[in-house]
């Protein structure tokens, strides 16, 4: 058995099903510039520390997202046009409809994608990264590793011109720039649906001109992309979708947040992080895969809850990623765990009751496709949302599932993730009592040369601090 077989039977491919599919995985790794070192790391070293790889149902879910991996560099025989969303990128719902109406185009959201599996797994991001930065991505320009990649996934020629590119970029400060790039490269046809960014500190995210206007322009995208790819989008395509995505969050979302309020907690936050966002993404090799592996993860969960097992002691204090866990160093979430703190969550994919009971309310209420996607991103999104409002969000969030402390990402590249971070670390520490901390971390790649170090010690006093908050906050009652 080599080291690809190793990778398939990790990301819980059946035997058969793995012969089959190695002739394909080696051809898109190449592609990807994931050298067979890089694959014997991912399965010796990354994955079974960071993924909780003993549950069959979370292997089937790493599974997942390596076939989306794949998919962009290798596209089905059938598929011959290409219609793509990028990172921040407005869910699902917006691309399946496209997928629906012609299931020849190929829809991804690829820069995510080469972050979350390539960069998490096998520690390749940087190598996309520096060739962005060879073809003009300067750091002056460009400061995002997430907007390098998907710039350097079109100058190695991984991602080829694109018929459709339909991303909401207006909440990105670095996103303008990208695109205009990726034009210049190789004239990748570029829209961008417009979103109310600057919403008052305690505005409220649900005002009616806001969502209507963010739902015209995401109708506008759709008929962009009809127009490029010579599709008609129907009102059974985008009901089709919403159906999808209300099936989603009954089969998967909602059940698993339950599980995580058990203590201990039965996964870490790299494994929900995973679990939760086919969710969020177009998956171009569609959801069964994803259908079945929550199936077997939550018969897995069932009993790891009942027996009152986890990923560490019961009674073990909590802590919370605010807004995103960084996915290209998932080796601070076993870090967390050596030190005595459980890393448990990611604050941009918990949903507290009220925001659960909202959630459904407006997918089941749902009459028009765009006007439900501009509802739930108010909702759940970090950008375009009000800071009070996130706020009780997560103070929502610290209610219900008991958390301890917060690690609130400080991304210096990104103005808004590094401004609300700040602001909301100290509003939650000032209103609420526990402690954050925001350390500067490239949440999309590591590029090794990242202080692993002085992230132990900042962790480690932090863990200290949470540990006897914790003892303190239960003493007073
Ligand atoms: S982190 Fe900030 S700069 Fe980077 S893609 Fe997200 S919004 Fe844009």
């Amino acid at each position: 058995m080599d080291e690809y077989d190793e990778l398939l039977k990790l990301c819980g491919f059946q035997p058969g099903e793995a012969r089959e599919y190695k002739p394909t995985l080696k051809k898109g790794l190449d592609k990807l510039l994931v050298t067979q070192d890089d694959v014997k790391f991912a399965v010796k070293e990354r994955l079974p520390k960071c993924w909780s790889l003993h549950l069959e149902g979370m292997r089937k879910i790493l599974g997942c997202w390596l076939r989306e991996y794949i998919r962009i560099a290798v596209p089905t025989p059938e598929e011959t046009r290409i219609c793509h969303t990028y990172f921040p990128q407005p869910g699902m719902a917006y691309l399946h409809p496209i997928k629906l109406a012609d299931p020849t185009i190929q829809v991804s959201i690829p820069d995510f994608i080469a972050s979350f599996v390539g960069a998490a797994f096998f520690n390749v991001g940087w190598k996309y990264v520096e060739a962005a930065e060879r073809e003009g991505c300067a750091i002056e320009q460009i400061g995002c590793s997430l907007n390098k990649i998907r710039y350097g996934l079109h100058v190695l020629g991984i991602v080829p011109c694109v018929d459709a590119s339909i991303g909401f970029h207006s909440l990105c400060d670095d996103a303008a720039l990208s695109d205009q790039l990726i034009h210049e490269w190789d004239g990748t046809k570029i829209w961008t649906p417009y979103r109310v960014r600057d919403i008052p500190f305690d505005g409220d995210p649900f005002e009616e001109i806001n969502i209507k206007y963010f739902a015209a322009s995401l109708e506008d995208g759709h008929r962009k992309a009809e127009e490029w790819l010579g599709i008609e989008i129907t009102p059974e395509h985008k009901n089709e979708a919403v159906e999808l995505l209300v099936e989603l969050s009954i089969k998967t979302f909602v059940p698993l947040l339950e599980f995580m309020k058990a203590d201990p907690a039965p996964l870490n936050a790299n494994d929900l992080a995973y679990a939760l966002l086919p969710i969020a993404m177009a998956m171009d090799t569609g959801y069964d895969y994803t259908f079945k592996a929550h199936e077997i993860l939550q018969q897995e969960l069932r009993t790891m809850v009942d027996e009152g097992k986890g990923v560490v002691p019961k009674g073990t204090p909590r802590v919370s990623w605010r807004i995103l866990h960084p996915w290209g160093c998932p080796w601070l979430v076993p870090m967390c765990h050596e030190l005595g703190i459980s890393a448990d969550f990611e604050e941009g994919f918990l949903l507290g009751e009220m925001q659960l009971n909202k959630s459904m309310e407006i997918q089941m209420g749902a009459t028009d496709l765009y006007v439900m996607m501009a509802q739930i991103l108010a909702m759940v999104s970090v950008l375009g949302t009000s800071i009070e409002y996130m706020f009780r969000s997560h103070r929502d969030h610290i209610r219900d599932y008991k958390i301890d402390g917060l690690i609130s990402t400080g991304y210096r590249p990104c103005r808004t993730l590094e401004g609300h971070s700040l602001i909301l670390a100290r509003m939650i520490e000032d209103r609420i009592g526990i402690p954050c901390i925001t350390p500067d971390v490239d949440i999309y790649i590591d590029r090794g040369d990242f202080p692993k170090e002085r992230m132990r010690t900042l962790l480690e006093t932090f863990a200290d601090v949470v540990k006897r908050s914790k003892v303190q906050r239960s003493e007073q009652g």
